[in-house]
């Protein structure tokens, strides 16, 4: 049997897969994207785009509560979960249309579904149809971790891939996990109009960010009325609403009874059933496909990105990891590392809360001496004006060169205020650059520049020029 051969084979056709294969293609490669299902990934499907879907609905139903803030008025009607979830799915397929198999055919890439299993390291099958590549690309992603606990497995437990199919706004929605996922949905259905529990784990809200920070949400959690526990999920089962937890740790322990368990435990790589072994492919069940800093894996001609090799699980990283993989892939003599530093990431809560680099405690670890460069929200007019003054920008820079080692945002759009530290960083550009670029006024992103501003008064250079430059000033006049 003739067996078909490509430059390129890429497994897994999601937000690393599509990049690939586009990129791929674009160079003139011969390209196969291969996936168990449909394209689109966990993205689309029940990640980003619905959670973002949802939150706008939960958002406007928010304003709608508030109008008198706007000097408006007006009611909001119970909210109707079914035309919500409508609207949701409206996002996706308007999403979908530009990368569904049809629109990469049209860009030369062969598209095939089918369980796909590596034969040799050269090898494999899409539901038993041989495939030859010279190169490859595992982009496969990762599931929801569902762990071992009393009770889970038939209490109805929701997670993201389920979620966004609720018809019924649950009256008090339980969610286990305190992390990013977690967070947004919790707070989206509170505003909703659920009752939120959230079982936030031992050591509480969003553990990678920022002390000052996670304060920040937790207070944010406890003026909407949810409520945030700093305990674990221990056990399962069925309540008179639906389900009743067990949950133990800090936080206290106890059991409460709500309709229904959102799981927002963290994520397993999508590993089992690809045949990883025959290829020569080194992996971790929980920790994903070992790679290099070419994203090369254990067997060089197979690369791997995306979620399934963390150790950053975002859309922007699995596409950055892409690009590279592709010109190491197709060019191995030319091959480059991928730096995925500084990596900024969003939680797209409101206020939305960004980071990039370190937190504070990290730096301060790191480096002898930092400062701190803050500005408040509420003291920024274009967030006064749009009655959205919660938050900071949070600087940490060196002392003498003003290197910026971290920026912290909680605030409104500061997904998009991150990305201006965010090229600071990468490109070497120390604060005073942000401090001494025009913003138009009035944007939020002044508050970023007062923050910067912030470094001259505390820069020693400054301190020490700060004197003769007064008894200049003086004789002069
Ligand atoms: C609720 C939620 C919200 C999120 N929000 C954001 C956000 O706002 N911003 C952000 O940056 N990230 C967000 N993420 C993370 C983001 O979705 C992932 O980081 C991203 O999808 C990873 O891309 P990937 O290509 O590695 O995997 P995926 O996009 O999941 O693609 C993997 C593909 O591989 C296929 N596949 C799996 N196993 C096999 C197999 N054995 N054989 C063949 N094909 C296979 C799958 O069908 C899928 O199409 C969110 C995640 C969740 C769960």
């Amino acid at each position: 049997m003739a067996v078909d051969s490509f430059d390129l084979v890429v497994i897994g056709g999601g937000s690393a897969g599509l990049v690939a294969a586009r990129a791929a293609a674009a160079l003139g490669a011969r390209v196969a994207l291969l996936d168990k299902e449909r394209l689109g990934g966990e993205c689309l499907w029940t990640g980003c785009v619905p959670s973002k879907a949802l939150i706008a609905s939960a958002t406007a139903a928010h304003q709608a509560r508030n109008l008198e803030a706007f000097g408006l008025s007006g009611h909001l009607a119970p909210v109707d979960l079914g035309a919500v979830m409508d609207r949701v799915q409206s996002v996706i397929q308007a999403v979908y249309r530009g990368e569904d198999a049809e629109a990469m055919r049209k860009q030369g890439i062969t598209v095939r579904f089918g369980e796909v299993r590596f034969r040799s390291s050269h090898v494999l099958t899409v539901d038993g149809q041989p495939l030859r590549g010279r190169a490859f690309l595992l982009c496969t992603g990762s599931s929801p971790a569902v762990p071992d606990i009393d009770g889970l497995q038939g209490s109805g437990y929701l997670t993201n891939e389920t979620i966004f199919s609720l018809r019924e706004l649950p009256a008090h929605l339980i969610v286990a996990g305190g992390g990013p996922v977690g967070v947004e949905l919790a707070q989206a259905f509170r505003r909703l109009g659920s009752a939120v529990t959230v079982l936030a784990g031992e050591r509480g809200l969003l553990l990678r960010e920022d002390d000052e920070v996670r304060r920040a949400v937790g207070d944010l959690f406890t003026h909407e009325g949810i409520t945030a526990r700093q305990s674990r999920l221990v056990g399962v089962g069925r309540g008179n609403a639906g389900v009743e937890v067990h949950y133990a740790g800090e936080g206290g322990e106890g059991s409460l009874q709500g309709d229904r368990l959102l799981l927002a435990l963290g994520r397993r790589p999508n590993v089992a059933g690809l045949g990883l072994e025959q290829a020569g492919v080194r992996y971790d069940p929980k920790q994903g496909i070992t790679i290099d800093a070419y994203l090369r894996t254990s067997a060089p001609h197979i690369l791997a990105c995306g979620d399934v090799t963390g150790p950053y699980q975002f859309t922007h990283a699995a596409g950055f990891q892409a690009a590279a993989a592709v010109r190491n892939a197709l060019f191995p003599r030319f091959r480059s590392k991928a730096h995925l530093e500084p990596m900024p990431w969003t939680t797209f809560t409101d206020p939305e809360v960004a980071r990039v680099g370190l937190t504070e405690a990290e730096a301060r670890r790191g480096h002898r001496k930092v400062l701190v460069l803050r500005a408040e929200f509420a003291h920024t007019d274009r967030a006064l004006a749009e009655g959205q003054t919660d938050g900071f920008v949070k600087l940490i820079v060196t002392p003498w060169r003003g290197r910026i080692l971290g920026g912290h945002i909680v605030g409104p759009r500061a997904g998009e205020l991150i990305q201006e530290v965010t090229l600071a960083m990468r490109q070497g550009l120390g604060v005073r650059a942000l401090a001494d670029t025009i913003h138009v006024y009035p944007t939020l992103s002044m508050a970023v520049q007062q923050a910067a501003l912030g470094f001259y008064p505390q820069w020693p250079l400054y301190r020490l020029a700060r004197r003769p430059l007064r008894a200049l000033a003086h004789r002069v006049r």
